[in-house]
């Protein structure tokens, strides 16, 4: 990808990053040496044909040209310091300077990496435009609560539905676990029981009391991770128990949400160590779905597909169709009844034919 953009400075390299914030001005991007530049873009991206509010989102791994640097380095430097954070050469085809000699200031994007997944959404005003929430997601924690509130299971199984098709890993967090009694442990122990057997890792957390939390921690360091849940399920609390030193003002950025204006633009991602992040997007709970097809839609169910390869259809939608072996497997409950019915809801949502957001 390129843009319309000459350099007017023959000097300045190509510096690689990530970008971790989108305040819908700008875009703040950590270099690949550490250092964070306040990135603008120009030009005109056009990403798979999809036309975007934004064309750069947090998680993106972006190239950009430093046009302000509080230290310009000598020309002395050039390629002697060991630094090696950037190997490509710029548009003169000079040797890089030296990254690490750049503390930061502002820049110009000029390319975006491929992307190996991203979040959108899309607007809800007319211009059939969207927005890409983020990218690159390596994994999704989906926040649980069987009590307070109760998490439906058609909830988790649009969300996990969704994730599939986006190819993104979910771990299913059930949190305040401290609140479950003897009533409800049995409840808890079945629907774990279900999605593990699925093939989907469950833990079982209290971010109020703490445990559990250090274990997820674990799983945080080196990969960009999307929080998700329902409102109310305890995100915020964990992310406060997780790193109290972040001072995570997560009720601020909610009321700017609700407030609307700020909806489709601010988004942020906070630093967890190792270079892992956490995407903690208030608004955002899940994955939108765009054009499955309807034989699609059984793919991203992993057991319906399995039992789907013995239909005697190829494409058997396990509805009406004689000889399904996943209504076979249903009956004999090697199906579990309530992930049959999610399929057929959004096997109904594909049917209209419509943009339905995975919750
Ligand atoms: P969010 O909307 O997902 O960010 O949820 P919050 O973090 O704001 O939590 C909602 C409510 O649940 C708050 O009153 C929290 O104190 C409470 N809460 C969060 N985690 C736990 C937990 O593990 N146990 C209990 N008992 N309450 C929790
Ligand atoms: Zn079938």
């Amino acid at each position: 990808m390129s843009i319309n953009y000459q350099l007017t400075t023959a000097n300045y390299q190509k510096v690689h990053g990530l970008v971790v914030r989108n305040t819908g001005y700008s875009y703040t991007v950590k270099s690949d040496a550490g250092e964070v530049f306040d990135c603008k873009v120009k030009g005109n991206f056009r990403i798979r044909g999809i036309r975007t509010t934004n064309p750069v989102a947090i998680g993106d791994r972006v190239t950009f040209t430093p046009y302000e640097q509080q230290t310009l380095p000598s020309p002395s430097l050039q390629g002697g310091s060991g630094i090696s954070a950037n190997e490509e050469t710029n548009e003169q085809g000079n040797h890089p300077l030296p990254v690490g000699r750049v503390r930061g200031g502002s820049g110009l994007i000029t390319a975006i990496d491929d992307r190996k997944n991203y979040i959108i959404r899309k607007s809800t005003n007319l211009s059939k435009q969207s927005h890409i929430i983020a990218a690159n997601v390596d994994m999704c924690f989906l926040i649980i609560t069987i009590q307070q509130p109760e998490t439906p299971l058609q909830f988790i199984d649009r969300f996990l539905a969704s994730a599939e098709a986006y190819s993104v890993p979910v771990t299913l967090v059930f949190n305040k676990i401290d609140l479950i009694d003897d009533e409800w442990k049995d409840y808890l122990d079945g629907v774990i029981n279900l999605y593990e057997t699925i093939g989907y890792p469950c833990r079982r957390i209290s971010a109020l009391t703490g445990e559990g939390v250090e274990e997820l921690r674990a799983e945080l360091q080196g990969r960009i991770t999307l929080l998700s849940g329902n409102s109310g399920v305890g995100k915020s609390t964990l992310i406060n128990t997780l790193f109290p030193h972040l001072h995570l003002r997560t009720s601020d950025i909610s009321d700017a949400y609700n407030t609307g204006k700020h909806t489709t633009t601010f988004s942020e991602m906070y630093e967890v160590g190792n270079g892992g992040y956490i995407i903690d997007t208030p608004g955002i709970k899940g994955f939108g779905t765009f054009n499955m097809k309807k034989e699609e839609v059984s793919h991203y169910f992993k057991e319906i597909f399995h039992f789907s390869a013995d239909c005697r259809f190829n494409n058997c939608t396990h509805t009406h169709e004689p000889h399904c072996a996943v209504r076979e497997a249903v009956e004999r409950h090697d199906i579990a009844e309530s992930r049959y019915n999610s399929y057929l809801s959004m096997l109904e949502d594909e049917n209209e034919d419509k943009y339905r957001p995975a919750y």
